[in-house]
Order: C-alpha cells, then structure tokens, then sequence
C-alpha cells in the first residue's frame, strides 16, 4: 500500500483518532496507565478522545505513555509527518516539515526528534542477533562530519577530526549503525561484533587491522584489498555497507545540515530504520509509516532526554 496523502487521517483530526486508536488498540482499549481492558469513552467536547478506566479511574487519550504525549500539534499533522519521514529516504528536514505541515520550525524541530525516537531500536531488537548460519554480515566504518571545537593541524591531522561511525549489514537483511564516541579500536570493534552478530555468520570486512582479530571467533572471515583497487571477488564485497553510507552520507549533507554530535546517533536509528525496512524486503510507505507509529509506544521517558 502506498503512501496516500489525500487521505482523511492527514487532514481531519477525529478521522486520525480514530486511526490511531484502531492502529494501537486493534483487540480493544486497554489502559495504559494500568493494564486494564474496562476503560470506557467519556463523553462531551471538552473530552473528546478521552477514555476513563475502570480500574483505576485514570484518564487518558491515544496519546497517552506514547512519543507525542504533552504535545498540542494535532495527531493529524503528527500522522502526516511520520509517514512523510517513513517514506522519504533521505530524511525531511525540519524546515521543509515547518513549511508543509503550518507549524513553528521550533515545533517540527521537537517533532521529528520524537519520531526519530519512535524509529530506534527496542532492547530486545538489539539483544537479537544478525546473521545466522549460511548470512553474509558485512562490517565497515566511515568518517563523517566534523567535531566541534577540535580543528587539529599539521601532518597527523589532515583537516578536522570526524566521527567515527560502525555499521553492520546483512546481506537481503537489515542494518544497525553505532556513533563511536571512543576512539576506535579493537576492542571496540569486538564489542560491537559479539553483541549484535550471531558467531554463525560469514564475516566480510575490507583490510584492517580492527576486525581480524573479533572476527576469528565467527564461522568465517573475509576481507577485500581496496587499496588494491579489488572491490569484488564473488560475494566477497562490502559494496552493500558502502551503498548505506551513501544514503546516509547524502541525507547528512543534502537533508540535515547541521547535526549535532549529540544528534548524531538519532539520525543513524532514523536511516538504519528506513534501510532495515525497505520496500525490497517487502514493507510499504504505509507499513513503514504503521511501524513507526507501534515504536511510539513506550518511548516516552527515553525521549525526554532529547530536552
Ligand atoms: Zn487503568
């Protein structure tokens, strides 16, 4: 299903209610406050969209425990943007959003901060491994922008320094992409391997001194000599890692201008999201969007940290 935006749940505000009611509540209102499956809607303008529990007579609304809790921008517009961040694949800035949704730059600046937050990885999303038996997982880093405050010169330093950024992807699969805030080293590069990839897998890296030694504990190691000028020997390439750099790498310069190293991780969650569900692998506009909106619940308290 494509994204469609002449549909009412971008424009009319009961019809998004409605929607997001259904979208989250598909067996029945069930409190989020306390569990129970006896809320009731209260009646009256003043209440519209407010249900009252049985239980443990709370009140709430479908925004409640969810990432656009104790906002006043219409869940219309806040549908409007996810599905306009789902399904764009070099992000929207918050400029263009400011424009197209008739909200503060202020305001669309806060939102898509909130939607990103929707688009990171759960616990147990991490805790789950890639690769597997007979997966090709490929291993890379790039540098990208420049930190604050920390111009170095002379022959060691050519120009700026920048941020490292490790990224894993299996081949037909997803992608997970860390800001390491240490400098990179092996031991970096064995924790980032051993949590995320499943010791079944093939291992394809390009020549370096980081990953020989984490990715001898795997079921095998490769490695393409791009100083050589070899890219390719069969399905021995990182060319999918160097594919997701470029997406990202586009986005940062075209889309998003100015990140903060503060931000830096929140933009990677928002590509790796995109990336790991892409209309190749079978997922739609509208069910990316739909995603997103199931990654809304009970990311509250981590985005408060955003300030
Ligand atoms: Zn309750």
């Amino acid at each position: 299903m494509p994204c469609d935006l002449t549909n009412p749940i971008f424009k009319n505000e009961a019809a998004a209610v409605t929607h997001m009611e259904a979208d989250r509540w598909p067996n029945g209102v069930t409190c989020p406050l306390c569990g129970s499956d006896t809320p009731k809607k209260m009646g009256g303008q003043t209440q519209a969209g407010m249900f009252l529990c049985g239980a443990c007579r709370g009140k709430f609304t479908v925004r409640t425990g969810t990432v656009f809790e104790r906002s006043h921008i219409p869940l219309h517009k806040w549908l409007m943007a996810t599905h306009l961040i789902a399904s764009s694949k070099k992000g929207i800035s918050a400029h263009q959003l400011h424009r197209m949704l008739g909200i503060t730059y202020k305001s669309a600046w806060f939102m898509a901060h909130r939607i990103r937050e929707a688009m990171a990885p759960d616990e147990s999303v991490s805790a789950d491994p890639m690769g597997g038996e007979g997966k090709i997982v490929e291993v890379d880093e790039t540098y990208i922008g420049n930190k604050k405050g920390r111009k170095l010169r002379g022959k060691n330093h050519p120009g700026n320094i920048k941020h490292t950024v490790v990224a894993l992807v299996e081949r037909e699969g997803g992608v997970r992409s860390f800001h390491v805030k240490e400098p990179m080293n092996k031991k970096v590069a064995r924790k980032i391997l051993f949590r995320n990839i499943d010791k079944r897998s093939d291992i394809v890296t390009h020549e370096s001194q980081l990953y020989p030694a984490p990715a001898a504990n795997f079921i095998r190691h490769s490695t393409v000599n791009h100083s050589n000028k070899e890219y390719a020997r069969g399905d021995i390439h990182t060319n999918t890692i160097e594919g997701v750099f470029s997406i990202f790498k586009r986005g940062m310069i075209g889309t998003y201008q100015h990140c903060g190293e503060q931000h830096l991780q929140r933009y990677l969650n928002e590509f790796d999201f995109r990336y790991s569900n892409r209309t190749k692998l079978g997922v739609s506009d509208a069910a990316r969007a739909t995603k997103i909106l199931k990654g809304a619940e009970g990311k509250r308290l981590t985005y408060r940290q955003v300030g």
